[in-house]
């Protein structure tokens, strides 16, 4: 929120191909900020997802070409429900071995994913259960937060759960085995941050992924992914899982970029897409490999209009599990 940066100009509709060169490029480079660069190179996405009509694919042909399968992913209208997810990834074939994209050929059979919608929608009426404190190894923070809201009342609990649903659908296709650490279940609040971080431990979860969005101002655009810090204190003890960690981080913000078109953000990580906090709990506590993501931010009306948009959300969904897939994949 203190964080400000320039004004994002939309990127212009995209030409329909991109080169061979770029998806190169796309696919060596890690960094969501050459992603981006890249992405903008070639002419971006149709950006306004609040119309939904667009023809224009998602960007995940620079994955590989095998992809291209799923560029009519981007159905129109905003009225998918909210459960939805992922019809179209069964049509996803990617016999190229090595290839980042996913297939559908359920080989994460044996992996175990831990998905963390972010907050909970009935922590508004639990106030004082999730203000209780909770050790976060280097310190105490709440049990939870609200979390935030889009201006017309979207929450960000809601949003985190649709997402969380839609990336469970996508990644069991795969044949993972999914648990939410919570799914608005009794008690409508919560859990903690630190029983969200031990859920993850005791599955035990080779990836977990926090899903959020910011509540940021108006004006602060895009996404970002954030990792663990190095943390050795109390409970906590990140070394083993940062360099794991940031390899899952970095490769769902590329795949989250391409296929969402949502910037880096402008306001937070310098254009990268990725920082480093030692202050989350979730975090602090893993023992392993877990990232956060803040998918936009909720008070920005062009950020606002994808996030509210279930189209959008599938999106956004489909980067994430692309991300997990592929690390589980190579790791
Ligand atoms: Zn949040």
């Amino acid at each position: 929120m203190s964080y400000v940066g320039p004004d994002f100009e939309p990127p212009q509709p995209r030409r329909p191909r991109r080169g061979p060169l770029t998806v190169a490029l796309a696919a060596l480079v890690p960094g969501a900020l050459l992603g981006w660069l890249v992405y903008e190179g070639v002419g971006g996405s149709g950006g306004s997802d609040a119309a939904g009509a667009h023809s224009s694919p998602s960007s995940s042909s620079a994955v590989s070409s095998s992809s291209s399968s799923s560029s009519s992913s981007s159905s129109p209208g905003a009225g998918e429900p909210s459960s939805a997810g992922g019809g179209d990834d069964a049509k996803r074939a990617d016999p190229t071995p090595g290839a980042s994209a996913p297939a559908g050929s359920g080989s994460l059979r044996g992996k175990v994913v831990v998905i963390d919608p972010g907050h909970n929608p009935g922590n508004f009426r639990h106030t004082a259960e999730i203000n209780r404190q909770v050790d976060v190894g280097n310190g105490r923070k709440e049990c939870d937060t609200t979390g935030t809201s889009t201006n017309d009342g979207y929450t960000e609990a809601e949003f985190t759960l649709d997402v969380s649903h839609r990336l469970r659908t996508l990644l069991e296709q795969q044949g993972a085995t999914v648990r939410l650490t919570h799914d608005n279940d009794s008690p409508s609040w919560g859990p903690c941050v630190d029983e969200r971080a031990r859920i993850g431990n005791t599955a035990p979860a080779d990836a977990a992924i926090s899903i959020h969005a910011d509540g940021a101002a108006e004006g602060d655009r895009g996404f970002h992914v954030i990792l663990p810090g190095s943390v050795h204190a109390g409970a906590a003890d990140t070394r083993p899982i940062l360099d794991s960690s940031s390899d899952l981080g970095q490769r769902v913000a590329g795949s989250f970029l391409r296929e969402t078109g949502e910037p880096p953000s402008n306001y937070i990580g310098e254009g990268t897409g990725l920082v480093t906090r030692t202050d989350l709990g979730g975090l602090n506590l893993s023992t392993v490999p877990k990232v956060f993501i803040e998918c936009g931010n909720m008070r920005d009306s062009k950020d606002s209009a994808r996030l509210t948009t279930g189209a959008w959300r599938q999106k956004a969904a489909q980067g994430i599990s692309e991300g997990i897939v592929s690390f589980l994949r190579e790791s």
